[in-house]
């Protein structure tokens, strides 16, 4: 049976509301304290099976001579190729299957092998070598062009041609969960006569997802758009922590800069390309047509909810700040390798892709507080009373997200953080 089928079940118990049903098998990178060294697995409910344990008693074929899932990160099972994720993800599934024994029947195997995700530490799944964001969705460069330039004219004019992005900073990409210091950093108050150093008060989210580049390419050489999903491995969840005053000044001419490069946080689960296939959607129409470099149809877009909560330190309850979807996006990530590439920049295994902060239509499917509240004009008002403008020292933030399959969820698990004090 193909591993997207809906009707596979796993003799692992798994919750309707589960993100990581047998459809989904998602590749991390985890510890536990019996056993330190950082390994591979992949999620199934609440467990995690460890693909180390089953790739020395050979359950698991690697290429001859490579052992690939003892490592910190997936970037060496990912440079076998394509062909590699597909097999292993298969024989995954047939492993995990209810009716198949050998694993399932195997108890000293078993014990061995399933690990509990609450008794883990979850690491960064990948080695990062290049982190690039890009800003894709319509509605969030409308709002935040309406907001600091011209309402008429929010959209400047090569946002319909081209995917606009910037190279990031791969350094400060953390895993899910890794506290978010304050930064500081320096502003300047649009009445002020000069700029001050400080820690930022307009410390904000960027709801994104991000792609893992699976298979890079040489430098000089484009990957072209037909071409590039099979370029791409998976999909993470992603906050884009900014410091919306920081970024403000120094934004002019060149883009942001330390109001960004102070940390961005990733789910720790890397959701493949193949599980999501089912989830496939056409993204909204491109109106003018993208030059031919650009040019694509079908299925371009994943249908995938989106959730933002914010829950202040000592309550008890979070508040749902936004809902979404990833359909909404106006760039494919496929327009987006294709457009990277187009000048011949090379890509390499593990690459990160971010995809913009994703907002929706609705003044609810907002994917930053800086838009929520209309930079500080509108503050959102918390479940458990208090308002918010952009974080405060102590605030926890958390996205998550699911494609919603009949009974089951292939989800993303989430990526949380929480903001310490800014260093005096
Ligand atoms: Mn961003």
């Amino acid at each position: 049976m193909h591993p997207n089928d809906p009707s596979l079940k796993s003799f692992v118990e798994v919750a309707a509301d589960s993100h990581f049903p047998i459809q989904n098998l998602p590749f991390g990178v985890f510890s536990t304290d019996a056993e330190p060294a950082p390994r591979i697995g992949v999620a199934i409910g609440d467990q995690i099976l460890d693909l180390a344990v089953l790739e020395k008693v050979s359950l698991l074929a690697a290429p001859a001579g490579s052992r690939v899932f003892n490592q910190p990160s997936l970037n060496a099972f990912i440079a076998l190729g394509q062909d590699v994720w597909r097999e292993t993800r298969a024989s995954i599934s047939e492993l995990l299957r209810h009716d198949s024994p050998r694993l399932r029947d195997d108890q000293d195997l078993r014990a061995r092998a399933l690990v509990p995700m609450a008794e883990a530490t979850l690491h960064l799944p990948v080695e990062i070598g290049g982190y690039t964001d890009f800003y894709s969705s319509k509605e969030h460069a409308t709002n935040v062009g309406m907001m600091f330039r011209d309402p008429k004219n929010a959209l400047l004019p090569n946002w319909l041609h081209l995917p606009v992005g910037y190279n990031g900073r791969a350094s400060s990409v953390v895993v899910s969960g890794t506290p978010v210091r304050r930064p500081n950093g320096q502003t300047k108050a649009p009445n002020a006569e000069s700029p001050s150093f400080g820690p930022s008060a307009k410390l904000d989210i960027e709801l994104e997802t991000a792609f893992i580049v699976g298979e890079g390419n040489a430098l000089g050489e484009p990957i072209p758009v037909a071409e590039a999903d099979r370029h791409i491995f998976g999909m993470v969840l992603m906050n884009d922590w900014s410091a919306r005053d920081i970024q403000q000044w120094e934004y002019v001419p060149l883009g942001p800069f330390n109001s960004k490069g102070f940390a961005t946080s990733i789910s720790p689960w890397v959701v493949t390309m193949d599980a999501l296939e089912p989830f496939r959607v056409e993204g909204p129409a491109q109106n003018p047509e993208p030059l031919p470099y650009l040019r694509q149809e079908g299925k371009t877009s994943v249908d995938l909810h989106l959730e933002v909560t914010l829950k202040p330190e000592g309550t008890a309850e979070a508040t749902t700040i936004c809902r979404t979807n990833f359909r909404h996006m106006y760039w494919s990530m496929a327009q987006q390798l294709a457009h990277h590439t187009g000048s011949g920049c090379n890509t390499r295994v593990g690459d990160l892709m971010g995809s913009g902060t994703i907002s929706g239509p609705e003044p609810d499917s907002f994917g930053s507080l800086l838009e929520l509240t209309w930079n500080g004009q509108r503050p959102l008002t918390l479940t458990g009373g208090g308002e918010r403008s952009f974080l405060e020292d102590g605030d926890e933030v958390v996205i998550t997200g699911w494609c919603q399959g009949e009974g089951y969820r292939v989800g993303f698990g989430a990526v949380t953080g929480r903001i310490t004090p800014a260093l005096k």
